[in-house]
């Protein structure tokens, strides 16, 4: 297959080049488009077979469903049954880096929808996408722009590396603007079930109540729930071995002096003191402005394996705002491989790094 890249502006969107990838999608074609959060692999929602070959194209396991995302209120609850009484605040909420799963409207494809009837819909805020779900006049189905278990794709040179040759249309428009991908959130346990680019806080704020956010949406175990099935599998890794740090920022340099051969994924401020020693440094930005560092995050992963290292470190952030789904992706995509101490490092060195 030929894969069609268009160019097109963010801020004025190209309606002829919008129709072209519109068709596709009608025809049942996939299509690479950008959200605020991260680039989608989309197809059309209702249509088994475009949907299938979203899992096929992507590696993707069956039992883990799909978002479906929209460009109003109406056409989400055409597939969604929403509780009234949260109507207006969701409302309020998009478009936005948050999706929500309801219980699924009957019609909606079983490929979409998870075990237990629900559907996680969104509306992301990116004048592309929306125009081009309005253009398809049809929700449009769309994980992450990665084959299954790597880093997503924030540029549309990282789903180009990806999938040229496996998608009708790649739609180029620059670099994410939030880099993580939504917050999903239950609307009837009122839980998180993955952190993202929509801080739990604000959640907190707009609903009057406090969302329950489990030690698995954290990344912090993995979990064999079914409510939850995106975070029964690996995720967001790099080829490259990744170990995380998880000590104090101040105490970095100390931990892994002296170690051979590796690459740093970390702050401004921890690049600067580790680069003077020679080691090869990727900036996520200053600890400072941790959004930022999430807009940077998977271009580094990606990024980590262009070096030749045998294995890469990454470093912790504060898990406030955005930086929950930060270390939510960074406890994943390190496989949960942490270390504070040298000693914990020179283990994880000789069990996982790579010998050649
Ligand atoms: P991705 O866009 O690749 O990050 O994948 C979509 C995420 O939404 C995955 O983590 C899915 O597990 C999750 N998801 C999709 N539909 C549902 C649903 N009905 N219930 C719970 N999680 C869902
Ligand atoms: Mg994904």
């Amino acid at each position: 297959m030929r894969t069609k890249i268009l160019k097109i502006d963010s801020r004025k969107p190209d309606k002829k080049k919008i129709r072209i990838a519109a068709a596709s999608i009608r025809r049942g074609g996939l299509v690479i488009f950008p959200t605020e959060t991260v680039y989608g692999i989309g197809g059309d929602a209702f249509n088994r077979k475009a949907v299938r070959s979203i899992y096929r194209v992507k590696g993707r396991p069956s039992g883990n469903p799909l978002m479906v995302h929209v460009s109003g209120m109406e056409m989400a609850l055409g597939i969604g049954a929403f509780p009234k009484r949260y109507l207006k605040i969701i409302d309020s909420l998009w478009p936005g880096p948050i999706a929500f799963v309801v219980p699924a409207r009957r019609g909606v494809p079983k490929e979409v929808v998870s075990g237990l009837g629900t559907v996680a819909i969104r509306m992301p805020d990116h004048k592309v996408a929306l125009e081009l779900i309005r253009e398809s006049r049809t929700p449009i189905a769309a994980p992450s722009a990665n084959p299954s278990k790597m880093p997503s794709s924030t540029k549309a040179s990282h789903a180009t590396g990806y999938f040229d040759g496996k998608v009708d249309v790649i739609i180029d428009s620059g670099s994410s603007r939030k880099g993580i991908e939504s917050t999903i959130l239950d609307l009837k346990t009122f839980t998180v079930l993955r952190p993202g680019a929509f801080p739990a806080e604000k959640i907190a704020e707009a609903f009057g109540r406090k969302p329950k956010i489990t030690k698995a949406a954290r990344g912090l175990a993995t979990s064999k729930v079914a409510s939850a099935p995106g975070m029964r599998y690996r995720h967001y890794s790099p080829k490259t071995p990744l170990f995380l740090y998880t000590g104090r920022p101040s105490a970095i340099r100390k931990t892994v002096s002296g170690m051979d051969n590796y690459a740093f994924i970390g702050s401004r401020e921890s690049c600067r003191a580790l680069g003077r020693w020679g080691v090869t440094v990727l900036d996520l930005g200053s600890r400072k402005s941790i959004e930022k560092v999430a807009s940077s995050l998977f271009d580094s992963l990606i990024k980590v394996d262009g070096f030749e290292v045998d294995f890469a470190i990454v470093e912790s952030f504060p898990e406030g705002g955005i930086g929950m789904g930060i270390m939510n992706r960074l406890r994943k995509a390190a496989n949960h491989r942490y270390f504070s101490t040298r000693g914990q490092l020179k283990a994880l060195i000789s069990k996982y790094a790579k010998d050649d």
